[in-house]
């Protein structure tokens, strides 16, 4: 009797030239699915879609997402659809704060609506920002959510993906459509740019240029930092696990280490003889800047779900990350 050969999954990236979507196109055809992405260019990189534009399982398209038709026809095309499309870091969505709103909301919006249609699952990628200042560390999904006010426009990032999140939830409870969202902490790697003020890269090419190394504030403040292979792999295990169905879940890296000792150890590991360089928040942001002092996940949701999270050791990760910019 003729069998059927199994379909491959086929996979649509919403922002799939970005830092984040450059390793999950790596990741999703090395399990031997098809991956389509979608991606307008503004913060992301051809340069991240470079290595598989000749797979035979690869395709993309530069263009605004909220070009319906076109983006309609991909969501058919796909069985899962996984919306990386977002303003992400720090400076841009101070520096831009219409563009952050407008882009984070609307595009959310269009995905979901256009999966709907179809009954396409969602897997949608938040943000850690969105615990905001609640100190109640380790960070678990169903902890308070906790805001700045309306005129400091950081907070328009946190907002705009809680929004994302409501809507997606929404979707799921009310028209039944699948979604998971997962809430990313601190992803790091090779590819990554400083260019949107993101701590790492920024420090490693300070360090491999002999600039000042910029640490804001007092540097006591702290983040955990994940490999993004570990990242885009827990992705892809949530969008495969029928249990993450209408679920938030935290993915990150529970290793903690101060902004200051990154830049140590990033000056350590580079021998670089750059100075570690204090910079006010003010400065280097808005006036009024507010910071989070402590950031880590609590991943026993995300461990209970598909059985792992990142853990990849932080030296390791700054090690691939210097060897990145020195191949350059
Ligand atoms: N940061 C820094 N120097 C830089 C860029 C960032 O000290 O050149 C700090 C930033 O103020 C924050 C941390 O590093 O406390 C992480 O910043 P990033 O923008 O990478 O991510 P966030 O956790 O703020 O989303």
């Amino acid at each position: 009797m003729n069998q059927l050969k199994p379909q491959p999954t086929r996979a649509l990236i919403t922002g799939g030239a970005g830092f984040i979507g450059g390793h999950l196109i790596k990741h999703l055809l090395s399990l031997g699915q098809q991956v389509e992405v979608i991606d307008d260019l503004s913060t992301g990189s051809i340069e991240n879609i470079e290595p598989f534009k000749n797979s035979p399982e690869f395709s993309y398209t530069v263009a605004d997402m909220r070009e319906v038709p076109l983006l309609a026809e991909m969501v058919d095309r796909a069985d899962v659809v996984y919306h990386l499309a977002a303003a992400v870091g720090v400076r841009l969505i101070v520096e831009s704060p219409v563009k952050t709103i407008e882009t984070n909301v609307g595009c959310t919006e269009t995905v979901l609506k256009l999966a709907n249609k179809k009954g396409k699952k969602v897997v949608i990628a938040s943000t850690s920002e969105v615990y905001g200042k609640n100190d109640t560390v380790p960070f678990r999904e169903d902890h308070d959510l906790v805001m700045g006010p309306t005129s400091k426009s950081r907070w328009s990032y946190a907002c705009s993906k809680a929004i994302d999140e409501f809507l997606a939830l929404a979707y799921w409870r009310a028209r039944g459509l699948p979604v998971v969202v997962a809430r990313l902490f601190n992803t790091v790697g090779p590819g990554q740019t400083g260019r949107y003020g993101m701590v790492l890269p920024s420090f490693v090419r300070q360090a491999l240029s002999g600039k000042p190394i910029t640490v804001y504030g007092d540097g006591t403040q702290s983040r955990c930092f994940s490999a993004v292979d570990e990242v885009v792999h827990c992705l892809s295990a949530l969008a495969e696990t029928p249990e993450a169905v209408g679920q938030v879940v935290n993915v990150g890296s529970t290793q903690e280490v101060s902004i200051l000792g990154l830049a140590e150890m990033v000056k350590k590991l580079t021998q670089s003889d750059s100075p570690i360089k204090m910079i006010p928040y003010e400065e280097a942001y808005e006036e009024g800047f507010e910071d989070m002092p402590r950031r880590m996940p609590d991943v026993s949701k995300l461990r209970e779900l598909v059985g792992f999270a990142p853990e990849m050791d932080i030296e390791q990760v700054v090690r691939s990350v210097i060897r990145y910019y020195r191949e350059r």
